[in-house]
């Protein structure tokens, strides 16, 4: 076979991965934290995730999808995992046969986990004002749930990362439902409403986002440390002479004769065309601020402060979550979630 390394990584910060974990099972308190890693455990691969996780003592995980769920089998030794679409028309043949739980999410999906007669534990999703995914209040405590074998009983919060009245709202519907309907456990918090306090915790966390490194409130800020570090091999380093303009549209001009590095990394990654006028990278400790537009699959940036780069080094991007958002107006979510196929994984 032949072994051709890819000219993109993404290293994953193991340690920092399972230190955001630690800090987040802390401030659950009582409650058991576990981790969201849908979308490729934010498109940081979630087979690694799941493994250091559990290895680190996290035992319930969640994704989107079945084909999510089918992706992570098998599953380490004494973890669950949850599914958090629940269970559509197509998906009964994978809900039977994978060991994973739907999160069921409507009362639709909970008539066609009864008409399956499986008769096995699930968890359920109530809405309490973010209509989004959920049996509404209503529905749930006029008998639409009686009988079922809920794990978990899930709620979602739509502006945790906001001081909204909102909040408080949802946690008093979220208690009304606890007190009239049965389950193992109860879970509202994603990594924001964790951060909300201890009254969010119930019995269960579920965070996603800041395991990552993303910061979700003011209170997480120096307790959550940066976990994925994209990196880019540079394709070549030209002079680019006094004058002369770089890439697409000549939105960049040299004052002086500058060396640029040409690095093989573009939109069609995931690095968008908004981290131009502020993007940048390090190589050795030094910084090169990125030059002109960036391609599809090439980007430029200015090695004036490194002068002895050549092709084939790594150029570590500035990819800090919380102030990579703040410069390019993507959210630190999308920020993780679109980093593309093109990276190795590490
Ligand atoms: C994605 C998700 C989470 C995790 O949310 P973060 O904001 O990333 O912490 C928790 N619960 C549900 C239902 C989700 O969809």
């Amino acid at each position: 076979m032949i072994d051709i390394a890819s000219p993109l990584r993404l290293r994953l910060d193991s340690a920092a991965l399972v230190h955001n974990w630690r800090w987040l099972a802390e401030r659950s308190g009582p409650a058991a934290c576990g981790a969201a890693v849908k979308a490729d455990g934010y498109g940081l691969g979630a087979g690694a995730i799941v493994r250091h996780l559990a290895a680190a003592g996290c035992r319930h995980f969640f994704v989107a999808t079945w084909a999510e769920a089918a992706a992570l089998m098998p599953l380490p030794a004494g973890v669950s995992l949850s599914v958090l679409h629940g269970v559509g028309v197509t998906d009964m043949v994978a809900a039977r046969t994978l060991p994973a739980r739907p999160v069921l999410a409507s009362v639709e999906q909970v008539a066609r986990w009864r008409a399956a007669g499986e008769g096995r534990p699930c968890d359920v999703m109530v809405d309490t004002g973010m209509n989004r995914l959920g049996l509404r209040v209503e529905e749930a405590l006029n008998g639409a749930l009686d009988g079922l074998g809920i794990v978990n009983l899930l709620s979602h919060l739509a502006s945790a990362d906001e001081d909204s009245a909102q909040n408080a709202a949802q946690l008093a519907a979220f208690r009304a439902v606890r007190s009239e309907i049965p389950a193992q456990r109860y879970s509202l918090a994603n990594s924001a409403g964790i951060c909300l306090g201890p009254d969010y915790a119930f019995d269960l966390t579920r965070p996603g986002l800041a395991l990552y490194g993303g910061l979700p409130r003011g209170e997480a800020a120096g307790q959550i440390r940066q976990v994925a570090y994209p990196e880019a091999r540079v394709l070549q380093v030209r002079t680019v002479p006094a004058g002369e303009t770089v890439g697409y549209g000549a939105t960049w001009t040299a004052l002086r004769s500058t060396r640029v590095a040409v690095a093989n990394l573009g939109y069609a990654d995931g690095y968008l065309r908004c981290h131009a006028g502020t993007g940048g990278a390090t190589w050795e400790g030094r910084a090169l601020p990125l030059i002109g537009r960036v391609s599809m699959d090439l980007t430029a940036f200015d090695a004036s402060a490194a002068e002895e780069i050549g092709e084939g080094d790594w150029l570590a991007l500035d990819y800090d979550l919380p102030t990579t958002a703040a410069a390019t107006g993507l959210s630190q979510y999308e920020l993780l979630t679109g980093l593309g196929a093109r990276f190795a994984r590490m």
